[in-house]
């Protein structure tokens, strides 16, 4: 890669974006898209410093200034903040500042995501607002600012003082505004911060008016001219004169406690009033503040932590194609490892044809990543400025991936199918299913390991499992095995012989039945047996179970290969009958459970079956009305509310025992 190239088309895009951001109200981006090409180019600058220059993004604040406003000089510049990405970054700028003048304590404030305006006062009395412009001029903006309530025109302070602060929409004025912009048939704003500056830079104050607009001070300009030496007590201050401070601020005595203040505010974020993209930490001594420095762009003695990314941007390398145990052809990207949410990522689900054509994904692309509901990572669109020259639109293949057979899709359907019953990528599949968790649950019997059992055609079907004790020998003398390991294994495929009903019929992998639908045909029709003379209309009665399921379950039992899997498991000591495990405990019963920290004695998903399975209730935040916490190693936030809420908290051991009681 031509470093120079991609540091000009890294400043290109970016000053693009800022353009659209703060000078046009309309990003086109996201704000984690922006910091990553920011993190880049910055990179880049930092380790081939010839390429550096005054006029890159990495060290300009802001943007132009839009000519319809008077322009001000700010007396002192209002600059940007530098970033922090994660706890490593919060660390080094700590180390930083401490060996540059020893301990401090800090103050740490949510980041508003709104836009930075300045006021001055004189003589008591606002005559003065100011936008951040890009950092050295600003706009003229009091007419504007003067309609903000939470602003005092008048202060009982008899001297000049400049305050700064966040003028920010709240998320309820935000959808009042975006509900009568579109009554009216215009287009909504993005988000509460393009809605707070598109708001205050309106050439009529009757539109900032009417757009319930707030804003939070958050610094003294000059402050040693009013006796402060701390930056609490410049909030103190500005409180006292009747500005509006945020109050969710406070003071750290080191950056562990910078850390669980940034824990605890990543979740509560989404219950606030407004919209914060941080937590900014300052150092609270004003006096080291000359000793710490600042950059071109930003003061060293502050940090803005930004929270994980939700979405981000990475390059799809190829496409490829993965057959499930249905046969259902998903296409895949594959794509330079990046992290999301805590994980890296190198492939993500391009769910089917459609979902790929309606966004023009293409190899090579550079792409947009989320995790869609927190886990499955997935491509949500491409980044249209960053596409080569060359790259081919995506077409779907004509046959399976796997045994080369022709692959069809129903006209009412958007995936495509392998048509052969015996491709081995679908027996494959559906072997892993069956011993997979959820189902029978088979520890030691996990992808890799069925993947190579099926290979050496140690198990072809699922009563194959069954008969690998035959094989004993066998396996021990494979690679990476040993007495010890096949023992386990043997007797864990023997323990799951004696699995409920509903984990065996899930684990058939028949379609449309998933582990509910499972609990219920097996809570309704109690033995394997009842299944082989159903008919539809006594499918259908049962609660839960549509025509659709119901179909599929009979054409399932009346398959013959099928009915004779079957007859081999039972014959085999499977047991085939359904026990109700619904021994619901007092303990449990209409309880609220919460699980936090590292659990070592059992999987998460297998506490919360456990809890449910006895009437209790799992939840993914404290309150009072929780009536256990399970805290495991290393337990945060949830652990401390848990405590101040006098939530009754429990070991892991502790829960077995309340279990076995
Ligand atoms: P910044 O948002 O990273 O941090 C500085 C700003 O934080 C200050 O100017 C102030 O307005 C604000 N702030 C909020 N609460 C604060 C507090 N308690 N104390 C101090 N400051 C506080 O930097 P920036 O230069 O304002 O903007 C750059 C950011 O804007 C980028 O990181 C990106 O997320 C976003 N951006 C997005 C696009 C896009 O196209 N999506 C384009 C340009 C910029």
């Amino acid at each position: 890669m031509n470093i120079k190239k991609r540091i000009d088309e890294l400043r290109t895009l970016l000053n693009k974006y800022n353009y659209e951001y703060h000078t046009l109200d309309n990003p086109t981006v996201s704000d984690q898209e922006f910091d990553a090409l920011l993190h880049e180019l910055i990179k880049l600058e930092d380790n081939y410093p010839e390429f550096k220059s005054n006029d890159s993004p990495t060290v300009r604040v802001g943007n132009v200034v839009l000519d319809k406003f008077e322009k001000v000089s700010h007396d002192v510049p209002m600059m940007s903040l530098s970033n922090a990405f994660n706890e490593d970054d919060l660390r080094a700028f700590d180390e930083k500042i401490t060996k540059a003048v020893g301990n401090v304590t800090y103050n740490v404030e949510l980041k508003i995501d709104g836009l930075a305006g300045s006021l001055k006062y004189e003589n008591g009395s606002l005559v003065l607002g100011v936008s951040r412009g890009n950092g050295v001029i600003g706009e003229n903006i009091t007419t504007n600012i003067r309609t903000i309530k939470s602003i005092p025109l008048m202060i009982n302070y008899p001297h000049n003082l400049e305050v700064r602060g966040e003028i920010f929409m709240s998320k309820k004025s935000f959808e009042k505004v975006n509900k009568l912009r579109q009554n009216e048939g215009l287009e909504g704003f993005k988000n509460p911060r393009n809605a707070a500056s598109g708001s205050i830079r309106q050439l009529d104050s009757s539109v900032a008016s009417s757009r319930g607009l707030d804003m939070f001070i958050y610094s003294v300009i000059s402050p040693e001219e009013h006796e402060i030496t701390k930056h609490i007590d410049a909030l103190n201050f500005a409180k006292k004169l009747g500005f509006k401070i945020n109050p969710l601020s406070v003071k750290c005595n080191n950056i562990d406690d910078v850390l669980t203040f940034i824990n605890e505010y990543s979740e509560k974020r989404n219950n606030l009033k407004y919209d914060i993209d941080g937590i900014v930490v300052k150092v609270n001594d004003i006096s080291l503040y000359p000793k710490i420095g600042y950059t071109a762009k930003s003061p060293k003695w502050a940090i803005a932590y930004k929270f994980p990314a939700e979405e981000v941007i990475t390059k799809i390398n190829s496409i490829t194609f993965q057959v499930g145990r249905t046969g259902q052809i998903t296409p895949v990207a594959n794509l330079d490892p990046v992290i999301v949410q805590g994980s890296t990522v190198s492939r993500a689900t391009l769910h089917n044809e459609d979902y790929i054509l309606e966004r023009d994904i293409r190899e090579n692309d550079y792409v947009i990543i989320k995790k869609a509901g927190d886990i499955i990572p997935e491509v949500v669109r491409v980044v249209i400025d960053r596409r080569q020259e060359n790259t081919k639109t995506f077409k779907m293949l004509s046959s399976c991936p796997v045994c080369n057979e022709t692959i069809t899709r129903k006209e009412s359907e958007a995936d495509y199918y392998c048509t052969n019953p015996h491709c081995d990528a679908k027996k494959i599949e559906g072997l892993i299913h069956f011993a997979s968790r959820k189902a029978m649950n088979i520890e030691g019997l996990g992808e890799r390991i069925v993947e190579q059992f099926y290979n050496d055609k140690l198990i072809k079907t699922i009563d194959d499992i069954y008969l690998l004790r035959d094989y004993r020998m066998d396996l021990v003398v494979k690679e990476g095995f040993g007495q010890k390991s096949v023992n386990k294994l043997l007797d864990n495929i023997d323990a799951s012989k004696n699995n409920n009903l509903d984990k065996l019929l899930f684990g058939l992998g028949i379609r449309h039945v998933g582990e509910k639908v499972s609990r219920v045909l097996a809570d309704n029709l109690k033995d394997l047996d009842n299944f082989d003379s159903l008919s539809k209309e006594q499918l259908v009665s049962i609660d839960e179970i549509g025509e659709v399921i119901a179909q599929s379950v009979i054409d399932y039992f009346n398959n013959k290969d099928n009915q004779q899997l079957l007859f081999n498991l039972k014959l085999l000591g499977l047991n085939t009958k359904y026990r109700s495990n619904v021994k619901e405990k007092q303990e449990f019963t209409g309880k609220t459970f919460v699980l936090t920290g590292k659990l070592e004695l059992y999987k998460r998903d297998e506490a919360k079956a456990i809890i449910e399975s006895l009437g209790g209730k799992v939840s993914g935040s404290v309150s009072k009305k929780t009536a256990y916490v399970i805290a495991g190693t290393d337990a945060g936030s949830k652990l401390t509310k848990a405590n101040s809420l006098g939530v009754k908290v429990l070991t892991e051991e502790e829960f077995k025992e309340l279990l076995d009681r």
